[in-house]
């Protein structure tokens, strides 16, 4: 592991830690149009990009994540990008790095591949695990601090991953799943339990596991599943990463419901409920990470 990595394991024995809120939806906010690929503003609108991590640095995020959640081949292949995977991820995680400096973490982004494998897709393991590996190499490359596996559905999907950061040579590896209500309890969209999906993660080596999105659910079902998940962790570190409420259509834009205020009102009741780490995905914003450091490093 290298020392910043261990550093960071050290720290979160002594204080929770605080990652970012959303990219995507920040870099909509500065001209990003929805389903375009974010990750091409690493290489094309550095400057932007650079902004965002900035102001997640200024709310005091201990932890910046990268610009790569689309950074694999598989999905950077539609925008044409899919032979730009090493620039793009080793350009995001030195601009991520570049702003961290030693005040704070940079954790490299690696999101779905966007498909199914097989037998519920056409996808091959190797083949999506060769892609994963390659994002991930570049992320070190770029500097990232560890490798982030988030939103993810499928167990065997994160756990390529996972491996993937491993081999890459990421000391520390997170590994977060997207769970839904279902009348079974809280389930990945693939049907996966909080248990499962983190017995399956944690058996390929990760080191902290939880949960980030779903659009579905409230906070008050993310306290829940927060406890579900510090029950299956098996003592390792549990990172929850909510939406900030559900996204709604307000005047042809897209709007996410819980205000700042709201929504770092429930990461005290997180970390009640055994998370080391706490943070925000789509929807939440730079103030929204302020209004949850002001709570948590009161
Ligand atoms: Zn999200």
């Amino acid at each position: 592991m290298n020392l910043r990595a261990s550093l960071l394991l050290q720290e979160l024995g002594r204080r929770p830690l605080l990652g970012d809120g959303a990219t995507g939806t920040q870099l909509q906010l500065l001209g990003l149009a929805p389903g375009a690929g974010g990750e091409l503003w690493s290489v094309d609108h550095p400057e932007r990009v650079q902004q965002v991590h900035r102001a997640y640095l200024a709310a005091g995020a201990d932890l910046l994540t990268t610009n790569t959640f689309g950074g694999t081949s598989c999905v950077l292949g539609p925008h044409g990008a899919g032979g730009r995977v090493r620039e793009l991820n080793v350009a995001a995680a030195k601009l991520a790095r570049g702003v961290a400096g030693d005040r704070a973490w940079v954790l490299g982004d690696v999101g779905p591949f966007g498909g199914l494998l097989e037998p519920l897709g056409e996808a091959l393991p190797e083949d999506v695990a060769a892609a994963f590996r390659e994002q991930c190499a570049a992320l070190l490359e770029g500097g990232a601090d560890a490798i982030l596996v988030e939103t993810m559905s499928d167990p065997a999907e994160a756990v390529l991953a996972v491996e993937a950061a491993q081999a890459a040579g990421a000391g520390l590896v997170f590994a977060t799943f997207t769970f839904q209500r279902s009348p079974r309890g809280y389930r990945t969209m693939l049907g996966t339990s909080a248990a499962d999906a983190l017995a399956a993660v944690l058996s390929a080596g990760a080191d902290v596991v939880g949960a980030n999105c779903g659009t579905a659910l409230s906070l008050a079902d993310y306290e829940k599943l927060t406890a579900e998940l510090v029950a299956a962790a098996n003592g390792h570190p549990v990172i929850v990463q909510p939406n900030a409420g559900s996204p709604m259509l307000v005047d042809g834009k897209i709007c996410y419901a819980e205000s700042a205020a709201q929504f770092a009102a429930a990461a005290p009741r997180f970390l009640a409920a055994g998370a080391r780490l706490v943070g925000g995905c789509c929807g939440s914003t730079p103030a929204h990470i302020a209004a949850m450091a002001a709570l948590i490093k009161a």
